[in-house]
């Protein structure tokens, strides 16, 4: 139930956000097209390697960075000791995580706007954004 982004054209997209468009950050960039659950640094190291993009962790760890401020990237956090990062431009979507298997699942339609409202009429609070995580144990380790 992923749906992958249509290929667009990475460097234009560097380019309107008014960063350089290097090959890693074009390599990172498309890499997140791909990937259809979050990725860590590891994950992202080891599949530019793959496309033949030399980076070190802590260039792809100052990428990153520039890409959240930029808002083209968001940073999950799964309780691990790790960063994840996926597009932020995909529609507002969370994740199941299953703690077994570690598979991570996309879900969409997250029913919070009632909340919201009601969190903005009780509380006056300016919301931003949401995150929603869960955890538990996917259908195929329940076996
Ligand atoms: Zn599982
Ligand atoms: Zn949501």
């Amino acid at each position: 139930m992923v749906v992958l982004q249509k290929n667009h054209d990475c460097s234009a997209e560097l380019r309107e956000v008014s960063l350089k468009a290097t090959p890693i950050r074009i390599g990172v960039l498309s890499l997140l097209e791909e990937t259809t659950s979050p990725i860590d640094i590891a994950t992202i190291l080891k599949e530019l390697k793959k496309k033949k993009i030399v980076a070190d962790p802590a260039t792809v760890f100052r990428i990153m960075n520039s890409f959240v401020e930029k808002n083209l990237v968001r940073e999950i956090h799964f309780r691990e000791d790790k960063t994840r990062y996926e597009l932020a431009s995909k529609d507002d979507h969370h994740h199941l995580l299953c703690q077994e298997c570690g598979a991570i699942e996309d879900i969409s339609d997250c029913h919070i706007e009632g909340l919201e409202k009601e969190i903005i009429t009780k509380k006056h609070f300016l919301i931003k954004s949401h995150s929603l995580e869960f955890f538990g144990i996917c259908k195929n380790c329940q076996k």
